[in-house]
């Protein structure tokens, strides 16, 4: 279920609560005085930016020369990021001329893709949401918070629908024992104020970032955590520079109790994409088929009504693909 598009909250909003920082106030001062101003990217579009500004928020584009002289698509502005923005002059769109430097960057890099690309800007945390009942997948959360370790934000595990039967020993310690670091927080997103041991993490105007599978209730979550003013999921509709009408769809959402989320559908399904810059191959077929095995925890080597061993017996799978992938599946237990 998607995430509306909320109305935006105050047409008035500080910088601070877009998560301006001293820091971010130095890097920016050089283009204050060429007439720009300090901006946020809220929503990232096929032909332009939205961006929250202290006056309110901007339709901006970028230069033709930014697009041209970008090595990487990921050093485009991405959500997330604070640019300078050179204001509408004569009717002209508003002009995204620098983004200031990140203090972490959500990269995708696709298996045969040449460029990266960037999901989300200054994260301070990514919430991992899994969820207990049936999504529980210890590879797959190996595989986001290797992604979100390189890319500076700090990692949090949000292990949802709690409420939900599930098999409690099956997770138990586990979660823990791949990553003895990260913060684990088993709750339900459903019901008002379960989320409230999450709120310490957007103290200081913090912007999380929910990274998960469809379906594991991150559209709940972000809900929940916005608060009631924000619920009203209504279609925001805004005149571009030109006076066209466009839809804006918001992915990144400033609380009103402080503090930013930012759900890109870039975010879902990653476990679909390489974290790490060695291109490494992607087995969904594989995971479906496991998923019929008998057993859940099924190597596919000697165990009896092994689904995977089957299709190879039948033909429909490569036999050096399900040795590679058990190959992956060791090492990444290992690791
Ligand atoms: P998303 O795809 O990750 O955004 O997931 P959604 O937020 O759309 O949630 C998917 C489904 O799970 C919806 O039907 C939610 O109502 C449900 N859901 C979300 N959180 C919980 C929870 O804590 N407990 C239960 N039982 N259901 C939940
Ligand atoms: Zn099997």
């Amino acid at each position: 279920m998607p995430i509306g598009d909320f109305v935006q909250d105050p047409p008035h909003m500080p910088l601070t609560a877009l998560g301006w920082t001293a820091e971010r106030q130095k890097a920016f001062a050089p283009y204050a005085k060429e007439g720009l101003v300090p901006g946020r990217v809220v929503g990232e579009h096929r032909t332009h930016f939205c961006v929250a500004t202290q006056t309110g928020e901007l339709t901006a584009h970028i230069t033709g020369r930014s697009r041209n002289e970008a090595a990487e698509r990921s050093d485009l502005p991405g959500v997330g990021d604070f640019v300078a923005v050179r204001p509408s002059i004569d009717d002209g769109p508003a002009m995204i001329e620098a983004v200031l430097p990140r203090s972490s960057a959500i990269v995708r890099k696709a298996a045969g893709e040449q460029r990266p690309q960037l999901l989300a800007a200054n994260v301070d945390v990514v919430f991992i949401v899994t969820a207990l009942d049936n999504d529980f997948n210890l590879q797959r959360l190996e595989r986001y918070l290797a992604l979100v370790r390189e890319s500076g934000a700090t990692a949090v595990i949000v292990a949802n629908k709690a409420d939900l039967p599930h098999d409690e020993a099956a997770t138990t310690g586990l979660i823990e024992g791949i990553a003895p670091d990260v913060p684990v927080h088993r709750l339900s997103a459903r019901g008002a104020g379960n989320l409230a041991e999450l709120e310490p993490y957007f103290a200081g105007n913090k912007t999380i970032a929910l990274m998960g599978s469809s379906g594991v209730g991150k559209s709940t979550m972000t809900n929940q955590l916005l608060g009631h003013n924000a619920q009203s999921t209504q279609e925001v509709r805004a005149h571009d520079s030109r006076g066209r009408h466009t839809t804006t769809h918001r992915q990144l959402f400033v609380r009103a109790q402080g503090g930013a989320i930012i759900d890109t559908p870039g975010m879902r399904g990653l476990e679909l994409w390489n974290p790490t810059e060695v291109a490494e191959p992607s087995f969904e077929d594989i995971e479906a088929l496991a998923a019929q095995c008998k057993f859940s925890n099924c190597q596919h080597k000697t165990e009896p009504a092994c689904a995977v061993r089957a299709a190879v017996a039948r033909g429909e799978l490569a036999a050096e693909r399900l040795s590679s992938y058990v190959k992956l599946g060791r090492s990444l237990e290992r690791g």
